[in-house]
């Protein structure tokens, strides 16, 4: 907790509490506080509800659900019903009930209370099972479940979740689905949760529904509680995108928030007038702008923001929540789908699987390891056992290149030494030889990179880009190997910022690297997708930026906006920060003086993307 600099001293409000913004947008409004247990409802005491077996509570909690989940259904949500369909089936199954009873007889206890405390128990020992379970997506049900035994006691309890009575920005550890799905159209505001994460269940549909979310707020529940026994109701103010939370705001920070949200919606206005144009700064220097994204599907999105090509698209999910591999032709047919999409004009960049780290593949049954970020992950598994894994995927983007009629590009993920492009190359020629032995048709070649984001790879740059043709660095992994910060640990949550002048330093040999033979690099982490970082990126000689979609308005509005001898100095300026919130507070300057500059003259949409060519293409070869 603490002051916000953004906000003056004197204007200060009660309290301000920094957490991590996790769906962009502001609010104001009254706090609703939102806690599993539910409140005293109309069904406590209700003969129907006194006295019931625990089994009967769990079929009624079931039955909740399930018309949940057909409310959903009916609107055409049939993702969000099906989280709510899986949790009906849980409410039900032997995992909670047989326990709970168990514990409760073993107990010998009766009493709604004490009931419901036993499934609370089961829930928590079942949540935890799954939680240890080598399968992904098993541990992931893990928060499922302890929502699903809370439901159940609510039931035995006759407590209830009440709405919040007026729109309000709720207020939680953390905010389940079956919640949040159930409250009506327009009840939240907003969503500040202590804990979460920013793919917490909550924070993906409050992205989905544009309603702006805080996490790892610290003490937000302690600070309300705090508050709650006074006169009248709380209000909080929210910044989704600093991830700001106000607790009983002053005046002057309400109409603060008000102005960042006019200038946001004024800037969203002008940036989606851009929408087509290339990528470039204002002195016309050309930064192509192209599209992350992690399933075939998303390549429609990508093409609506204006995406000039995909710069990384991530191939895990063909791995990710099945019993074996993917066959050649599965894949072949997946990629194929992504280059058709984009066409001879837009290249896409085709990631091989990043298996390993916090992606675990159980039917591939990878020894288990102490230290799976620094174990075997990415291009390391080829080699072992995983080669043939990767030797096919290979195949499969060769072909799915001769099918699209396109020129595939394919980059390695985890590459940290010369020996590791090697592999690399080796791995891609196998794959070449392999088809033409076959005689089947393929891509008479594949654009080959590497990515930048072990630092080593970074402090090599020099050495290893001749032996490449594009470098992408990955802001995310890079920062949590030169910061040595577990990326998932929210408690390091301040070392995670990619404009850390650490982080910059190994951007800046990375480019230079490229730079010494011709080779282009790529940015395709997190810090791409933020108009700030994208600035800082600019001004340090990046040459394409990759990102959500969602980000490409807002990233290509800004470069627009900036002169080349701003953004150098902004690149000169970040580096020589001691700090990353030295290096951001610059970036953030940068990008506020631009955005000014947006009202009185727009930039002129120009040449379209891409058919203009790519001068600054990061993949070159088409
Ligand atoms: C990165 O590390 O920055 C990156 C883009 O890859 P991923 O987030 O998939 O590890
Ligand atoms: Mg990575």
């Amino acid at each position: 907790m603490g002051a916000v600099g953004t906000v003056s001293e004197r204007e200060r409000p009660e309290m301000s509490i920094r957490g991590i913004g996790a769906a962009p947008g502001y609010a104001v409004g009254p706090v609703w506080r939102y806690t599993a247990a539910g409140s005293a409802g109309p069904r406590e005491g209700e003969p129907a509800v006194r006295g019931l077996a625990i089994a009967d509570a769990a079929a009624i909690a079931a039955e909740e659900l399930d018309e949940l989940a057909g409310r959903l259904r009916a609107q055409g949500r049939a993702g969000e019903a099906g989280i709510l369909e899986a949790q009906a089936l849980m409410a039900t199954d032997e995992l909670i009930v047989a326990e709970a009873e168990r514990l409760a007889s073993h107990d010998g206890v009766s009493s709604p209370a004490d009931l419901a405390r036993a499934v609370q128990e089961a829930g928590r020992a079942a949540a935890a099972t799954l939680a240890a379970l080598d399968d992904e997506l098993l541990s992931a049900r893990a928060a499922d479940v302890g929502d699903v035994a809370a439901r159940i006691a609510r039931v035995l309890t006759g407590r209830r979740i009440t709405p919040p009575p007026e729109p309000s920005i709720a207020i939680a550890d953390d905010l389940p689905p079956s919640v949040a799905l159930d409250l009506p159209a327009g009840s939240l505001l907003g969503v500040v949760l202590q804990e979460g994460s920013r793919t917490s269940h909550a924070v993906i549909l409050s992205r989905a529904l544009g309603i702006p979310a805080v996490v790892a707020a610290p003490g937000v529940l302690e600070a309300v509680a705090g508050m709650a026994g006074r006169t009248g109701s709380i209000r909080a103010a929210v910044d989704g995108t600093t991830g700001e939370v106000f607790l009983d705001p002053s005046p002057a920070v309400e109409a603060e928030l008000a102005g960042r949200r006019r200038r946001s919606e004024a800037g969203a206005l002008a940036a989606r007038a851009l929408r087509g144009a290339a990528g470039q700064t204002a002195s016309g220097r050309r930064i192509a702008l192209v599209a992350n994204i992690g399933r075939p599907g998303e390549a429609a999105r990508a093409l609506e923001a204006g995406a000039e090509g995909v710069g990384l698209f991530r191939t895990e999910f063909l791995f990710m929540g099945r019993q074996d591999p993917p066959a050649e032709a599965e894949q072949t047919a997946a990629y194929r789908a992504v280059l058709a999409a984009f066409g001879p004009e837009r290249p896409v960049v085709i990631r091989l699987a990043d298996i390993g780290g916090d992606k675990a593949i159980p039917y591939l049954q990878l020894p288990a390891e102490e230290n799976p970020f620094l174990g075997v992950r990415g291009l390391r598994l080829a080699y072992g056992a995983g080669r043939a894994l990767l030797v096919t995927q290979l195949r499969a983007i060769f072909r799915a290149g001769a099918e699209a009629g396109v020129t595939p590009r394919v980059m390695a993920p985890m590459v940290a030494t010369a020996e590791d492009v090697e592999l690399l190359v080796g791995l891609r020629d196998e794959a070449a030889a392999g088809l033409d032995a076959e005689g089947v048709a393929r891509s008479s070649r594949l654009v080959t990179g590497i990515m930048v984001e072990v630092p080593s790879a970074a402090l090599l740059a020099a050495s290893l880009a001749p032996q490449v043709e594009f470098l992408s660095i990955g802001t995310n992994d890079l920062t949590q190997y030169v910061l040595a910060a577990d990326r998932t640990n929210a408690r390091l949550g301040a070392l995670q910022d990619a404009l850390h002048p650490a982080v910059l330093r190994a951007i800046v040999a990375t480019v230079a690297g490229g730079d010494e033979s011709g080779v282009p690099t790529a940015v395709c982490g997190e810090l791409a997708s933020d108009p700030a970082g994208a600035l800082v990126l600019a001004g340090l000689g990046v040459d394409e930026l990759s990102m959500d979609p969602a980000a490409l308005d807002a990233v290509r509005l800004a470069l627009r906006l900036a002169t080349d001898a701003e953004l150098e100095q902004l690149g000169r300026d970040a580096l020589a920060s001691r700090t990353a919130a030295e290096a951001r507070g610059r970036a953030e300057a940068l990008l506020a003086r631009v955005a000014e500059r947006r009202a009185a003259a727009p930039p002129d949409p120009g040449r379209r993307a891409p058919d203009d060519g790519r001068a600054a293409s990061a993949a070159p070869g088409r």
